[in-house]
């Protein structure tokens, strides 16, 4: 059953739409740029000149993370990082962001604007592509964009096991899966998320995973070799019951590329990350594992 409600304009009849910064058929992704925002997760999508045209997530620290968050000395880090990407979003509204589920350390930085008039831009000429839910958080930021008239594509949540791809404007770079793992027995946001995989300008493959769980990635996304993951769940557990720890579920790196696992994480909070995981990615092939918190961000090129 829906929850959320989408909208949907060709770029001809969307209202408003003043800029092309968003992610379109030919957008070339030179790099992303993992953002440390504290036991959260944000990566800009970068073009071919260089500039943001989309988010993976749009996560802050918060609630519990913030407290957290200040018992490290880094917090101004992830303070930074917010003022860097609200000022992007003034700058280039127009963007195309993935939420990959609605935890909030994976979308507060975008609900936190929800109301801002500053952002109506933003607002108004960016898509967004969500999974389906009945969280109020997430009901509030669906209004917000419907409100403004920007662009809202609800991915249903469908009966496991169920995937299913789509692009972002027939773009060959970018490939999104909504996935539906154990939906019966346990209708958990992170076996439900939507988890992408990008070709960079340089010929690398990164996979950014969100939260979704490993067992739930399709066989074929896992086998390909990648430079780069975004480790699930900020390198937290992987494998949410009924899934199974298994190293064999992680997607395969690359073994010509120095591959390097990414761990967006507060380094203090629900074990992001665990040293037991990271240890599996390191077991399957992972040369270098990146932990966000001690630098302002990471790019994948
Ligand atoms: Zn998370």
């Amino acid at each position: 059953m829906a929850n959320l409600s989408a909208r949907q304009y060709s770029s001809r009849e969307k209202p408003g739409k003043t800029s092309c910064n968003a992610i379109w058929q030919n957008t070339v992704i030179n790099a992303l740029a993992l953002y440390y925002v504290g036991a959260a997760l944000c990566v800009a999508i970068i073009d071919g000149a260089n500039q943001v045209v989309g988010y993976f997530d749009m996560g802050l620290c918060s609630g519990a993370n913030s407290s957290y968050a200040f018992v490290r000395n880094n917090s101004w880090l992830a303070q930074i990082n917010e003022i860097t990407i609200l000022n992007q979003l003034q700058q280039n509204p127009n963007q195309t962001v993935i939420i990959s589920h609605w935890h909030e350390d994976h979308f507060n930085l975008l609900y936190s604007i929800r109301n801002n008039q500053q952002y109506q831009p933003f607002w108004q000429q960016s898509s967004f592509y969500v999974p389906d839910t009945n969280l109020q958080m997430a009901i509030n930021v669906n209004q917000s964009v419907l409100a403004a008239g920007g662009t809202f594509v609800v991915m249903p949540n469908i009966v496991a096991p169920a995937l299913f791809q789509f692009q972002i404007n027939n773009n060959p770079n970018i490939l999104c899966c909504k996935m539906d793992a154990f939906r019966d027995a346990h209708p958990h946001p992170h076996h439900h998320g939507i988890y992408t995989m990008v070709k960079l300008a340089s010929g690398r493959l990164a996979f950014l995973a969100g939260d979704c769980t490993y067992a739930g990635v399709d066989i074929n996304d896992r086998f390909n070799f990648y430079a780069y993951i975004q480790a699930c769940h900020h390198g937290g557990n992987y494998a949410l019951r009924p899934a199974q720890r298994n190293i064999n579920d992680i997607p395969l790196p690359d073994p010509a590329q120095n591959p390097t696992a990414v761990y967006s994480a507060n380094g203090v909070t629900y074990g992001h990350p665990n040293q037991r995981f990271v240890n599996d990615h390191n077991a399957i092939g992972y040369v270098n594992h990146i932990p966000l918190y001690n630098r302002f961000v990471y790019f994948c090129q």
